[in-house]
């Protein structure tokens, strides 16, 4: 209404382009109210929807962290090692977090085996 009531304190007189923007303004004045009072009512709507959304992109970033945190274990170099620490007691695979695979041949034929015989089972489950 700032803008309708701010025409008035002129000295010329008023000829129909002043009503006539006096009036556009107004319209325009109460559009934004209009507007701003449904934004509002959907604002409150969704609030709890926000919260969950918050809530989730929280979980995300802790993730995140948990994944990029380093290993930290000490180095002979004395520094703290840098790798990413996925494993045990996240650590890298370096210092006893994870498990690289099987390396001799006996070791690698005992997890195609395995592997092999939960595939079965999972065919087996499915009904295949
Ligand atoms: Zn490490």
């Amino acid at each position: 209404m700032a803008n309708a009531a701010s025409l008035k304190g002129r000295q010329q007189p008023i000829t129909w382009v002043d009503r006539y923007v006096e009036e556009r303004l107004r319209e325009f004045d109460t559009r934004v109210a209009k507007r701003s009072r449904i934004n509002a009512l959907r604002n409150a709507r969704n609030l709890h929807l926000t919260d969950e959304r918050r809530a989730l992109d929280e979980e995300r970033a802790r993730l995140r962290e948990f994944r990029n945190r380093p290993c930290g274990a000490m180095t002979r170099a004395g520094y703290p090692c840098r790798r990413k620490g996925l494993g045990r007691g996240g650590r890298c695979a370096n210092h006893g977090g994870l498990s690289t695979g099987p390396k001799t041949q006996g070791g690698k034929l005992r997890i195609a085996q395995a592997q092999r015989q939960r595939w079965q089972r999972w065919r087996h489950r499915q009904g295949v």
